[in-house]
């Protein structure tokens, strides 16, 4: 199947063509037709499977068809919630590439960045919102927006969103959208918590399901490294000099633990950026983009922070610690391999991640290759000792005016972990602009 198969405008066709895609992904084959018939849709699909243009081009056709164009004329159209700031800049990203050629307008409303440009924005009116459901209502309660002309609605990434404890935030801006609307609903996992949701807010949705482009077990190499506590550091420098890993994704479990990492990274002459919700909007676009560019070639991250980072073809994805949560660590190691490239995924396991690694390798229904490497032998008198959460980090609300735990603290995860008090990231970066518009 070609693009030019599915029954989109000339306009569309066009901006697909500049990116060079021809052929749809299979979530983008599958998906696209329903949204353009007006259904909605259950989507179960992850990131790298192409679901962002699965929804924004039909979204686009939808709105830009001309008998639309005159029903709403001030109110926003389209709302995409997402679950974090990165993921915002990128399906507005998205929405603003397949859209060019329209003249649709389009904002991404997110925190941690000035409010004022966004309400300038809003006011002069847009079609599409992309935005995180805190910074949406912050907006609700100062009325810069209004919800009563959305047409279609997307909740991407919705297992993240009630793993944020976004749900009550979710409610409030249903209660404010109309009844009679087109819905969508993408998650990666299906709990009983989005099935809740989607039952109460999806009509007759047609299901759509595909594997992810990079199954773990196919396109990712994975193994296992034994190590002691105290030198995963040191290990981990020698990984990346012996093997010369020039772009590598590191994840740490906590924010402190990513600066840290990436300090003693830089101490050994190996150039690296921590990227975790403290860091201000600016400094997270910069860590990123340098990242990309190769002028740092080890990116620390935090889970949340790493969500929806969208690198092509990432080498090397390092588990510096396990997550606690095992499905974390598919989507980890999803950053790698993407597009059909292969990847390699490291993980560095000490004694008190033995029970993390027994569930990970329980869920993937397969044991990963376990290696040491010579002089770092783990000590069998160390002792397992509890893990130090530290879990801000999956508390990235961004809004900053939340109380904490106001949000409702994100579920206790297995693992034995605390569950994570609810501090909101509050990275208040400088007024930035977050509205484009197109022409
Ligand atoms: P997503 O799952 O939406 O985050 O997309 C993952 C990556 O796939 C992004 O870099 C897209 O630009 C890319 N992509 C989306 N659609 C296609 C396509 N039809 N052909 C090739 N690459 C695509």
């Amino acid at each position: 199947m070609q693009f030019t198969d599915l029954g989109l405008r000339a306009e569309l066709l066009r901006a697909i063509a500049d990116q060079g895609y021809d052929t749809p992904t299979p979530i983008q084959a599958q998906a696209i037709p329903v949204v353009l018939e007006g259904r909605d849709l259950m989507a179960a699909a992850q990131t790298g499977t192409g679901k962002t243009a699965g929804f924004t081009l039909p979204i686009l056709q939808r709105l830009a068809s001309a008998d639309a164009l005159s029903l709403q004329k001030f109110k926003p159209r389209a709302l995409i919630l997402v679950p974090t700031r990165e993921l915002a800049v990128q399906v507005h990203e998205s929405v603003r590439t397949y859209g060019k050629h329209l003249k649709l307008k389009s904002v991404a409303i997110f925190g941690g960045v000035g409010i004022g440009p966004q309400i300038h924005t809003l006011r002069a009116g847009v079609d599409i919102i992309v935005a995180t459901p805190g910074r949406l209502l912050d907006h609700i309660n100062q009325r810069s927006v209004n919800l009563s002309g959305i047409e279609v609605l997307v909740l991407d990434e919705a297992d993240r969103m009630l793993d944020m404890g976004f749900i009550n935030d979710i409610r409030k801006i249903l209660a404010l959208v109309p009844k009679k609307k087109q819905s969508l609903l993408f998650s990666a996992t299906f709990s009983d918590d989005i099935r809740a949701l989607a039952t109460g807010l999806l009509r007759e949705p047609v299901s759509v399901e595909v594997a992810r482009r990079n199954a773990p077990a196919e396109a990712v190499a994975q193994s296992v490294y034994h190590v002691d506590r105290d030198r995963k550091k040191e290990l981990l420098v020698q990984l990346i000099n012996d093997h010369n890993w020039h772009q590598v994704l590191v994840f740490t479990r906590t924010k402190h633990g990513a600066d840290a990492l990436s300090e003693r990274l830089g101490k050994a002459g190996i150039k690296s950026a921590a990227l975790h919700g403290n860091k201000s909007q600016g400094q997270r676009q910069r860590a990123l983009e340098d990242f990309k560019r190769l002028k740092v070639n080890v990116l620390v991250a935090t889970d949340i922070a790493a969500r929806g980072i969208d690198i092509d073809e990432l080498p090397h994805v390092v588990n510096y610690e396990l997550p606690h949560v095992s499905e974390d660590y598919v989507h980890r190691i999803g950053r790698t391999g993407r597009a059909g490239s292969s990847g390699a995924a490291v993980s560095l396991v000490c004694v008190d991640e033995h029970r993390l690694l027994r569930d990970i390798e329980r869920m993937l229904k397969k044991e990963i290759e376990k290696r040491v490497v010579p002089g770092f032998e783990p000590d069998p008198r160390i002792k397992p000792e509890p893990i130090q959460t530290g879990r801000g980090a999956r508390g990235g609300a961004p809004r900053s005016s939340a109380p904490a735990g106001g949000r409702g603290a994100p579920r206790a995860k297995p693992g034995g972990g605390k569950p994570a008090r609810g501090n909101a990231s509050t990275g208040k970066g400088a007024g930035h602009h977050s509205g484009a518009r197109h022409h």
